[in-house]
């Protein structure tokens, strides 16, 4: 079986083509219960593995109802965004779900779940805004379209708040994150993003597909403070433990 990254750095843009063809044409069937009808029923949602509590309520990491220890410490350990959710593991029928979206252009998976994720912000966040954790403009023209934008719009959508793309840059492009460790996905990201001065005093929920060690969205949250954003939380379709 070909890889998410196979699939990503050759195949293109026929394969993309092909797969578009093919979700035109074809009756979608459900990823969960196989029917026909959709890519993922709503009512088949409740069958994704949950990330449930008990959660650090900060960072989302699973094992305290409360906060974990590294976010209790606080200071300049503690994580750079404010809150962090997301409604499924990163396993099962999740993470096929967000692999074939992500790779194989099956993006008709992403609004379920994003409705679900849109459900685990908690209102006392207070989020004004949406933004997108972006791709390097040259890996968003590749695939042709940027799996977290395409969840932040039905985020967005379901929270009644606007979306903004344009604050947010990926400034370097970084080798993908997966097999490497925590320390190592720190520093592959630092300074990848930049965003523009923000006199804004919204609250920013920043929305990625996947999270694993939350290092993506500490650059993220890195970025926006350094450009006047007050307070960022963020929002992912699943978590990795
Ligand atoms: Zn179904
Ligand atoms: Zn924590």
């Amino acid at each position: 079986m070909l890889s998410g990254r196979q699939i990503e750095a050759g195949g293109r843009p026929l394969r993309r083509l092909l797969a578009e063809a093919a979700e035109f044409l074809l009756p979608q069937h459900c990823l969960v219960c196989g029917r026909f009808g959709a890519a993922l029923h709503d009512r088949c949602l409740a069958r994704l593995p949950a990330a449930e509590p008990p959660r650090c309520l900060r960072c989302w990491r699973p094992g305290a109802g409360t906060w974990c220890e590294r976010c209790a410490a606080g200071g300049p350990d503690a994580p750079a965004f404010d809150g962090l959710r997301a409604p499924f593991e990163f396993e099962g029928a999740a993470r096929r779900a967000i692999i074939e979206a992500k790779f194989r252009g099956v993006t008709a998976l992403l609004p379920p779940l994003a409705r679900a994720a849109a459900m685990t912000v908690p209102e006392e966040w207070d989020v004004g805004l949406v933004v997108p954790v972006p791709l390097a403009p040259r890996r968003r023209r590749l695939r042709g379209y940027n799996q977290a934008e395409l969840a932040a719009r039905e985020i967005a959508r379901a929270l009644g708040l606007p979306i903004e793309l344009k604050w947010l840059r990926r400034v370097r492009e970084t080798p993908p994150q997966a097999g490497l460790t925590a320390a190592a996905r720190s520093t592959n990201l630092r300074e990848a993003f930049a965003a523009v001065p923000q006199p804004s005093a919204r609250n920013v929920l920043v929305v990625d597909d996947v999270t694993t060690t939350g290092a993506t969205f500490e650059a993220v949250a890195r970025a926006l403070r350094s450009a006047g954003v007050h307070r960022v939380y963020a929002v992912a379709l699943a978590r990795e433990d």
